[in-house]
């Protein structure tokens, strides 16, 4: 199985990407926060608590999160890996991430990190704001906090797969099809 870790700042296109890769490399799209907005859509008991957490840009808790995307992981097994787009976002989550895939004798190949500067992104995430309907990206507020969370809780991740020598970093800035072209070389180039 191929499963890579996308990576990188909320904003950085981890979404747009992801889309591409699925198709490119027959992979299974598991985005955490798409998986709690359907919830938050179809009104389930893990919407709504997930509700309370992403409004105000802060992450949802860590068991919470942790037994939805193995259930999502477990109803995919057949397939030719994941593509983890949003998760893990913190080391007790990436640490729940190796136990689950080590016990379907499977691991992470690689986390590939779209690097983008700050003031980019707040200006991407308030303009997909405009129209995406998410209200976490409307609020100037809750974007910054969603950033400084990636900063303070989330970046840590790069030492963590570095020490593995699983970290890959993609230069995010450019045209989609660029960058597109980044990544592919990235995971051609893995064993
Ligand atoms: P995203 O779509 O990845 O930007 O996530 C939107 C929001 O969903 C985040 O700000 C968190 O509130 C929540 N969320 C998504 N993934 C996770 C995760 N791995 N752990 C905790 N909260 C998450």
């Amino acid at each position: 199985m191929k499963n890579l870790v996308l990576f990188g700042p909320p904003g950085a296109g981890k979404g747009t990407q992801a889309a591409f890769l699925k198709e490119t490399y027959g992979l299974i799209h598991i985005s955490t926060g798409d998986v709690f907005r359907f919830n938050i859509k179809n009104e389930t008991e893990l919407g709504t608590l997930a509700k309370s957490f992403m409004d105000k840009g802060e992450l949802v808790p860590d068991q919470v999160t942790i037994d939805m995307l193995s259930a999502e992981v477990a109803k995919n097994l057949d397939s030719k890996g994941f593509i983890f787009d949003g998760f893990p976002r913190n080391v007790l989550q990436a640490e729940a991430l190796d136990v689950l895939l080590d016990s379907y004798d499977t691991e992470i190949s690689a986390m590939i990190a779209l690097e983008v500067d700050d003031e980019v992104l707040v200006e991407r995430l308030l303009k997909r704001g405009e129209t995406s309907g998410r209200p976490d990206d409307a609020n100037d507020t809750v974007v910054r906090n969603r950033i400084k969370i990636y900063y303070n809780e989330t970046a840590i991740l790069k030492s963590y797969y570095a020490a593995k020598d699983k970290y890959f970093g993609v230069d995010g800035v450019g045209s989609v099809e660029d960058i597109t072209v980044r990544l592919n070389a990235v995971i051609d180039s893995l064993k």
